[in-house]
């Protein structure tokens, strides 16, 4: 592994980066300026196919215009502050912005693939109760260009021959809150002539903005996960303030309308165990009826205690006893041990190290 880059800190420049642009909105911007389209193709595949962020690299571009490309555009936009390993081999780390902003980003190596989970904003507006970014509050939205970044720069720190298979937009913020900046970057991600992902190793997860879930789905079939955390909306009010707005019933029966344009790919629910306060046998029992019709899968993730919640995960028997009556009625159900839980890398605890919460 590479340790961070020896690049010094970004000047704030006013010159519109590359990385902002979809391949398709690079040619028309190329085309509005006099150059060729194909001229946009050959920049995307230095930097995102070969990883060349230095104009004077790309070696099939002209002296003139891989000048005039210097003067007018830039490539870089976030230097990893800091790079923390976790004992599991999870790295988080610090990016940071041209205004100092903080970006966190997870790369999550495993035997059969390595996923890098990017954030969206810095902060959050959702002030979920039991997430360490939701008591951080929110700053502002990450640009397009900063979330395709985050990929950028955590490939070079992977081991070779290992590559970033699965993309989640799983950090800090609420991906439907900054959906313009998000539908951008993953136009970026999916296109073959970019970093030619599969669509359906990326995942978008979301709290339940309504109006936006179907705007989402319609960039391309990735897969759609759901923060669900409660089975009534009394606790759901209390985990996801955002439910007070959107209540179960009308973000379920959305999602149950979802399957002719979900490109048949199944949601993620996610659940976070929290002991006391969500699982019960009764929860356990709501919940395959609360989400028939819905082709789906539940993850259920112990919650990562931290130093701005009360909350705790329950005990194993608890969980244990969850999950039987769960697979008892027979559904797809996987229990998610959290990875990086001890350098704050773990789901909720992204903004931990900042507040200094976990120092204590
Ligand atoms: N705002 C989006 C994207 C963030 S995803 C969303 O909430 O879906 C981060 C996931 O980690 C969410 O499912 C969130 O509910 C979960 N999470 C937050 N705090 C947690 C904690 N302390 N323990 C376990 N999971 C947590």
């Amino acid at each position: 592994m590479r340790g961070p880059s020896n690049y010094s800190p970004l000047a704030m420049s006013d010159r519109p980066n590359l990385k902002d642009y979809s391949l398709e909105r690079l040619r028309e911007c190329f085309v509005g300026e006099g150059l060729p389209a194909y001229r946009a193709d050959q920049i995307a595949g230095w930097i995102y196919q070969r990883g060349v962020e230095d104009f004077a690299e790309m070696s099939d571009l002209d002296r003139a215009l891989r000048e005039r490309l210097q003067a007018e555009w830039q490539i870089r936009c976030l230097e990893i502050d800091r790079l923390d390993r976790s004992t599991d081999g999870t790295l988080k780390a610090i990016l940071l912005a041209a205004d100092g902003a903080q970006v966190e980003s997870v790369l999550i190596p495993e035997a059969d693939r390595t996923t890098l989970c990017v954030s969206t904003q810095v902060g959050c507006a959702m002030a979920c109760t039991f997430c360490a970014t939701g008591a951080l509050g929110f700053t502002r939205n990450l640009t397009t260009a900063e979330i395709v970044e985050q990929v950028c720069r955590m490939r070079e720190i992977l081991d070779e021959p290992r590559k970033i298979t699965n993309i989640v937009f799983m950090g800090m913020g609420e991906p439907l809150l900054n959906l313009a900046a998000v539908s951008e970057a993953i136009a970026i991600l999916v296109n073959p002539k970019t970093f030619a992902m599969a669509p359906r190793r990326v995942t978008v997860s979301t709290v339940g903005v309504l109006p936006k879930i179907e705007e989402l789905l319609a960039v391309a079939p990735i897969n759609l996960a759901v923060s669900l955390h409660a089975t009534t909306d009394r606790v759901r009010d209390q985990l996801v303030p955002l439910n007070q707005r959107y209540p179960l019933d009308a973000l379920l029966d959305l999602l149950r309308k979802l399957d002719s344009v979900n490109h048949r790919r199944p949601v993620f629910f996610e659940y976070t165990l929290i002991e006391g306060v969500n699982d019960s046998l009764e929860d356990a029992r709501r919940l395959p009826a609360l989400l028939r019709g819905i082709p789906s899968k539940l993850n259920l993730i112990p919650m990562n205690p931290h130093p701005e919640s009360v909350y705790r995960p329950p005990s194993d028997a608890a969980i244990d006893a969850f999950l039987r009556v769960l697979a008892g009625a027979g559904m797809t159900v996987t229990l998610r041990r959290s990875r990086g839980d001890d350098i704050g890398a773990a789901c909720g605890q992204l903004a931990l190290r900042r507040t200094g919460a976990a120092a204590a």
